[in-house]
Order: C-alpha cells, then structure tokens, then sequence
C-alpha cells in the first residue's frame, strides 16, 4: 500500500505530543478533546501541510481533499452547512506554530458568514443584532488579516459609528447601525483590496488558510526566528475550529483563567471575564473585564465547571496552565489551553507546590526552574511599596535597578562619575563613542533601539543595568534633557530611576532593597512565613535538589579572601582562577615598575624579592579561605605595560619637564620602557607564559610565594590544596620549561619546610593551538583549564573590547549569531575544540583534572555544554555560583 500523507487531523485524532507536527495550540486542542473537555469540534492542518506549500509555493495536491473531507464530517457532527443560508456554521481560522511567534498571522473569527448567511444565523438565533455584530468582526478580522487592508480603517469606522449614536461602547450598537457598519466595511475591503469581500464561505477559508501559510514568512516572523533561534523550516499548523458564540447576549461572555497564580503560584481563582463578548475583547481593553471569582454570581454551573475544568487540566498536565474559554448562553466551551507562563519566583514556588502536592518528583522540579530565573531573582529590585512617579517604559534589556542623576553624554558621565556622582547615561542611542560613559555610569537608558542594540548588546557584556527603546521619553542630546510624557522636563542633574528587568523608568530617586535570595545565600536569611520567606524556602529545597543531582563541581573565580569567602557562602567547592595580577596593582605598582625597569640582574631580583613576602602573604590569606578546598593560581598573564603609566600622559609628563630643562631620570626610563613595551596588538603579545620565559625569576617567584603560603598553612595545621596554572601556553616545550623551574621551587620549599606540599601544576587551554596539540600538552599538565575568553577570541579573531562595541548589534541583527559568543559559548566552534582537547588531554592523561574558567561557567546554556564534553568542574564568579550550581543540576537529570 502506497504511503498516503496524512496532511489533516481531526481535534479526536492528536495529542498533546504532537506539537512538530499540529503545533501548540492544535496539539493541546486534541488533548483536552481526548481528555472529554468540552472543545468545539474542529480539525487541524499540520505543518507538513505548510511546508509543502512554502517548498513549492503550491499546497500540497492532497491537502484540498483531506481538508474537504474533514469539513464534511465536521458539518455532518453540527448538522449545519459552512456558510449554509438559513442555518451557517461558522468557524474560526486560527494559526499555531510550535512556539508563539508574534508577526504570525491572527485568528479570523466566524468565516462562513455572508449576506445571505448572516440573516440565517440572526434567525437560528433569534438576535438580529449579534448575527451582524459577528458579521462586521469577521470582515474586520479577514480584511485586515488576510487581505492586508490597514487595521486603523475598520477601528476609525467603528469609532465614527459610536460617536454618531452618541454610546461609547460596542454593546450600545443595535443591529441597524451594525448593518451601516458591514456596508462601510466592505466599501472599505474593496477600496483597499481591489476586491470584494469573499462571500462564498469555502474560499474565506482557504483563504484564510493560506494566509496563515504564508505569514510563516512575514519579516516579523522572520526576524523573530532568527533572533530566537528558531529554526525556519518547522512551518506552522493551522487550526479550524467551530465557532461559538460569547457575544449572545448577557448569558455569554469570554474569559481567560490561570490554574494557579502567575504571580506568586499560589492556588486560587485567577483571570478576567467579560460578558456578551467575543475573542479577544477580554484582553483588547474595549470594556471593563471583571474578575474571574464574580462569573460565581453570574452562572454558577459554568463556573463550577470550569473549575472543575482548572482541576482537571492541572493534574494532568501536572504544571500551571493558562486557558481561554467561552460560554455560549450558559453552556461552558474551552478554546486553548497551554502550560502557563509565570514569572521567575512563581517557578520556584510552583515546583516545589507540585513536589509537595506529590504531582512532580525532584528531577521534574529541576526542568520546571532556570538559571536565568534564578539569577533575575538575584538582582536587587526597587522598593514595591515606595511611592514612585513612572514616566515612561522600554525594553528590558540588562537588569539591574540603577539609580542616578541623569547625563545626556558621555564626557559628563565621565567627569561627574569621577568626583563621586552617581550617573544614569541617557542618549537616544549609543555609539561606540560613548563606551567610556557607559562605563561610568550606574545605568544606561535609551530612547531607541531594541533589544540587539549598541547599548543592550553593551550593557549585557559588561553587566550594567539598562533600559533601551523607552520611545515615550524625547531624548534632547544637545540641550542636556529630556521631555517626558505630560510634558516634565528632566534636566541634566536630575536624579532618576530605571529598572533594567521591568523597563520602566521612574523620576527621582526609588529606594532600592536587595534581593532576598541573595540575604538567603549570604546567610542573612531564613525562610519563614512571609512572601519572600517562602520565595526562599522554595529556592533552598531546589538548590538542595540540583546539588544531590550535579556531576559537574562548581568553583569560583576569586583573588582575595573576601570573594573567596563569599564564593564559599554562595556553594563554591574551590577556587578555580585566581588571577594575580590584582596582586600586583595598588601601593605594589611601584615594585612592578622596579622589575620592568631592571636593566641588571641584581636590580630585578632585588624587585622580586620584594614581592615575595608580599605575594606570600596574599596566598595565606586566600588559602586560609579556602582552606580544604582547592585553589587554582594562575601566574601573571597580562602584557605588563598593563602596569606602567598610559603612553601619552607620560609623554606630556617628560615633555614638560623637559621644556623646563630638568628631566626626570626615572620618567625618562619609563617613558623608554613604554615605548619598548608598546604593542600594536597586546592581546598577542607578550604576555601569559610568555612573560614567564623573557623574564628571568618572575614566575619562579611567584610559585615560590604559593609554595610558602602552602608550607605555612601546613605547619599551621591547615589544608591547603594549590594548584598552579600557566596561562596561554601554545606548546608543551613552553609548558615543560616552566614545570621544570616550578618543580625545582617547590622541592626546595619543601626540603627548607619540612613538608610535602603535592602541588598540581597545569595550564589553560585558551589557544587554539593548545586545543589542537592537547594530547602533548597533557604530558606535562596534571589539569586544564579552558579559558573560554581567550578560547573564543583567538577562535573567532574577535578582539572582544572592540568587536562588541562595533560590530556586534550588526551582527545580532542579521541574525549570524542569535546571542553573542563570549555570553554563550559557541558550540560549533570554540565548543568543539573544547571537546577534542578533552578526549585528546583524557587519552595522554586518564585523570587528567578538567575545567573552564571563562565567563561562560557562570552561563547556563553553556554549562549545559561543558557538562555534556565531560568536564569536572566550571569556575565563575561568586554571584554565579548558585545559578551554575543550579543549571548543573539540570544538566545532569
Ligand atoms: P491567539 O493565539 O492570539 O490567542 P486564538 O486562535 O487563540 O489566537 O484566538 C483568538 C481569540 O479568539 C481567543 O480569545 C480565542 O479564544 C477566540 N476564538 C478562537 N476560536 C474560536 C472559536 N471557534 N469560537 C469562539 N472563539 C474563538
Ligand atoms: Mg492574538
Ligand atoms: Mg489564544
């Protein structure tokens, strides 16, 4: 038997499984029919249909068939006609991709009405005025749908007809003035469609139908995939439902219901309904809606039901869920169905409710939360109940509350930022220009743009709040305000608000409160009774979940004891980065000059020497912290003009002198070694093990110092766990030289000690090279670390200061990369050189120790990657820790 494609499923045919193929709203129609809800009957197109057609631009020969078929069963189960004259059944035409998409095309409602059909179904009901309500919408929503006329047209006429009856509401219109309305209406299909409005029934719908297909590539919809990363050939289905009816009268009406609150999780009566009304209306403002607890008093039986209906849905799909019904003179019908969105902290409290209601075990708990929830609950939030003044919203495009006196460019966010001002950097929109006030500034706030931005895509990188887009507010650069709506003037100086996770923008200064999951990790809190009390609760129980179920351990990147302590507080289970060259700044800065300017031996051990006790002391301090955890130290990695004084300042310094004839001895030498250690591209330059090969004793001091610490906290009975990490290496023949002088170090210590320190000696892998030629590379390492920063700027070519200033919203825009490579690591790329360095480095070296310390371990898409390649532990900084901790924790279930 030929295999016959199967391009239409009636609503008792799906499931909810099947979503690739009837999408999501077809999918879950064919559930709740299967579950016995009350679903209007109907049919779903599937997506293979419109794949077909968006392949050959043709639909699929079969499909006229199958969907002619499925309308005869359909009319032979109403007993009614579509369109029929003197009894019409009417049905909707609804699109449903897997995702919602926005820029899909919309619902038409009550196809199959036309000027014959319309005066059958006024009779069937016995209400002249809803049959020709229905029918202007049903022009309305096909004019502007599927033929493309301007939506505004239909809305002016609609307001046109209530102004001139004087009523202020759509109900208020009787049948007569809806009958004016359906004529101007169709005046203004074919004045703008260059065609009459369809009046045989069966062409509205495949219309319709075909409107929906070829919405899949509208640009909207285009652009919307590409910056979600949706794939572009799934197609969307297309859903044909029987129409009934909410607009008949007081006994009808539309609601939308959550099983639980969105909000808070809490179980209870949640959603709006509006009486004698229909789709849409309840959520389009046209009247007042009332809340869901008072359809109690207007039809019981439909509300208990509908409860009942809540229940039901809930225990089976085990997870809030979200619905649109109907009734139809009293008799209840549901429309749509989906798990529910909610917001981060409901997630939390909704999956451990369903734990406790015995609905989900642990493991489903974990797949109901996120990181990102959890690091959005880990923000500080402007005070709820403080009295605020909100002028204007935007796009949530870094969070963060940011509080500030408003500068309308970047020198004066600089220049205030420095005497101590607290600055919010609002411009129309950024540029890379404004980088160093965007720096400065507590947040940034913008009256254009969207979410792939120059000042989101910024913003996001350097973790600093923004608002962009707030199109309300007439940003004014050159006269230093901006007008807000009513017409307020904000002048430079003024203190405002902006709420980096919600948008909104407020005037004056909004008291911020710190997160109370933050108190909760920090130990300053502990759950009780309160709101954010069970908030807490509800994040210890899946914390404690992730924690039993991780494989991947989690570190900290930390140089000194009080990160250390606080990674430590957050969960952190070792450090794995400690970068020393914060240990070289500050009061020490002056040492370092003293060994970059050495011209003998004698000068420069002279220098060395007197960092040692210093760097020593950093080390003791650190592995106290930790003590009993291990602790990674990398060895000085950046170019060392990193140290010395900026080229020009010091070149105006010895300049001047020189004019007054007294130059600088020291200056002189300086301005020399600048000059020697200027590179035109330092991030390839001299730096990383490179410095510890050129310059004699550097590094040696440095292991020497780890050493000491380690010996002294062993003497004082202490648990010191050192490992020793050499950065950028490409080669093991640099890796091997380094381990031997280290090796050398260490045994001395030990012998002038008396101890046995077991240092680990390993390096990053951060090059390509180091990736491609692992397997050697672990010969001489005891662990790698991969340095996902470097990693993916060497990968790439991308040098990340400059390339996210400039040409990164291009690039997130043409949709090359959905979300920038050093926030999500590129699995392709950089993750598949990731991959082979630790199946190479595994083969040289079975117990080879493996982690990441790039920003990416505190990321969790890209901690789902590192735990899949097999690594041992991420490392990022401490207020990632238990977003990290969490997302291992789902990775591993
Ligand atoms: P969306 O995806 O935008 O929610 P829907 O297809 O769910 O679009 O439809 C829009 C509105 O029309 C919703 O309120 C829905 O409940 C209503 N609706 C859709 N089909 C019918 C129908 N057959 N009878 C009555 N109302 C309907
Ligand atoms: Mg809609
Ligand atoms: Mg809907």
């Amino acid at each position: 038997e030929p295999h016959v494609a199967k391009f239409v499923y009636d609503f008792t045919e799906g499931n909810k499984d099947l979503k690739d193929l009837l999408g999501g709203k077809g999918a879950n129609l064919a559930e709740m029919t299967n579950l016995g809800l009350p679903v209007p009957p109907g049919f779903t197109i599937t997506t293979e249909a419109c794949k077909v057609y968006l392949d050959s631009g043709e639909e699929p020969a079969a499909l006229r068939d199958e969907v002619s078929a499925h309308l005869v069963a359909l009319e032979e189960k109403m007993g009614k006609k579509l369109g029929q004259a003197d009894n019409p059944l009417l049905v909707s035409v609804r699109s449903g991709a897997k995702f919602s998409m926005p820029g899909m095309m919309d619902t038409v409602l009550n196809i199959g009405l036309s000027d014959k059909s319309v005066k059958g179904l006024a009779e069937q009901a016995g209400d002249e005025r809803f049959a020709w309500d229905s029918y202007r919408r049903l022009i309305q929503m096909f004019g502007k749908t599927v033929l493309g006329v301007e939506g505004d047209l239909f809305e002016d006429a609609l307001e046109a007809a209530k102004a001139a009856k004087k009523v202020t509401v759509d109900t208020e219109l009787e049948a007569a003035d809806l009958k004016k309305l359906v004529t101007k209406f169709k005046k203004i299909v074919k004045t703008e469609a260059g065609r009459d409005f369809p009046q045989d029934p069966r062409e509205q719908m495949d219309l319709a139908i075909k409107a929906v297909f070829d919405s899949w590539n509208g640009d909207r919809a285009k652009l919307y995939r590409r910056q979600e990363r949706i794939p572009h050939d799934l197609g969307t289905a297309v859903n044909v439902c029987s129409m009934v009816f909410g607009n008949l009268g007081p006994d009808s009406g539309t609601g939308v219901a959550f099983t639980r609150d969105p909000a808070s999780g809490h179980q209870g009566v949640y959603g709006d309904y509006l009486q004698n009304a229909q789709g849409e209306d309840v959520v389009a403002g046209i009247r007042n809606t009332v809340p869901l607890a008072e359809l109690e008093q207007i039809d019981k039986k439909s509300y208990d039901q509908l409860m009942q209906i809540m229940e039901t849905l809930e225990n089976h799909y085990k997870d809030l869920c979200d619905i649109e019904f109907t009734i139809e003179r009293g008799q209840l019908w549901m429309l749509q169905t989906r798990v529910g969105k909610r917001t981060a902290g409901a997630a939390f409290r909704i999956a451990t409710q369903l734990v406790d209601q015995g609905l989900i075990d642990e493991t489903e708990a974990l797949q109901r939360v996120n990181g990102a929830q959890l690091a959005q609950l880990m923000f500080p939030k402007f005070d709820e109940d403080a009295k605020v003044e909100q002028v204007g919203r935007g796009i949530a495009a870094s969070p963060g509350a940011a509080v500030g006196k408003a500068v309308f460019d970047s020198y004066t966010a600089v220049k205030w930022s420095r005497s101590g001002e607290k600055v919010i950097l609002v411009r129309r929109e950024t540029n890379p220009d404004d980088l160093d006030g965007m720096i400065a500034a507590e947040g940034i706030l913008t009256s254009r743009g969207g979410k792939t931005s120059h000042a989101a895509v910024v913003a996001r990188g350097m973790g600093k709040t923004c608002v962009c887009g707030a199109e309300e507010l007439e940003v004014d650069t050159k006269r230093r305000r901006m007008t807000v709506p009513g017409g307020r003037v904000v002048e430079e100086g003024d203190l405002i608000s902006i709420d980096g996770s919600s948008g909104k923008v407020y005037l004056g200064e909004v008291p911020v409160v710190p997160s109370p999951v933050v108190e909760y990790f920090e130990g300053r809190m502990h759950a009780g009774a309160n709101d954010a009390d069970e908030l807490v609760e509800a994040v210890h129980r899946i914390m404690a979940f992730a924690d039993r179920k991780r494989r991947l351990r989690v570190r900290a990147n930390a140089d000194n004891a009080e990160d250390a302590l606080r990674a430590r507080r957050f969960g952190a289970q070792g450090i794995g980065l400690c970068r020393t060259e914060h240990m070289f700044l500050g009061d020490r800065r002056e040492l370092v000059e003293k060994l970059i300017l050495a011209d003998t031996d004698a000068e420069r051990e002279e220098s060395l020497k007197e960092l040692l006790p210093l760097q020593k002391q950093d080390f003791v301090e650190l592995f106290s912290a930790m003590d009993g955890l291990p602790v990674t130290v990398r060895l000085l990695d950046p170019p060392l003009h990193e140290f010395l004084p900026d080229i020009t300042e010091l070149s105006v310094r010895v300049a001047l002198a020189e004019s007054r004839k007294d130059p600088h001895e020291n200056e002189l030498r300086l301005l020399q070694a600048v000059h020697r250690l200027h590179e035109q591209n330092p991030m390839l330059g001299l730096r990383g093990v490179r410095l510890g090969l050129v310059i004699p004793g550097l590094f040696t001091m440095q292991v020497r110092a780890i050493a000491e610490a380690a010996a002294e906290r062993k003497n004082a009975k202490g648990d010191p766990r050192a490992e020793i990490m050499i950065p950028l290496v490409g080669t093991v023949q640099e890796l091997e030289i380094v381990r031997e002088e280290a090796d050398q170090v260490i045994a001395e210590v030990e012998a002038a000690t008396g101890t046995q320190l077991k240092l680990a000696i390993g390096t990053m892998i951060e090059l390509p090279r180091a990736a491609l030629t692992a397997g050697q590379i672990a010969e001489a390492a005891e662990f790698f670390s991969f340095g996902t920063n470097d990693l993916t700027q060497t990968v790439w070519g991308f040098s990340r200061d400059d390339v996210e200033a400039s040409f990164f919203t291009a690039y997130l825009e043409k949709g090359i990369f959905g979300v920038s490579p050093f926030e999500t690591i590129d699995k392709d790329g950089v993750g598949s050189l990731v991959a082979a360095a630790v199946k190479a480095g595994r083969e040289t070296r079975p117990d080879l120790k493996l982690g990441v310390c790039g920003e990416h371990g505190g990321d969790p898409e890209s901690v789902h990657f590192f735990h899949e390649v097999g690594l041992d532990y991420v490392s990022c900084s401490p207020f990632r820790i238990p977003v990290a901790r969490l997302e291992a924790g789902r990775a591993a279930t």
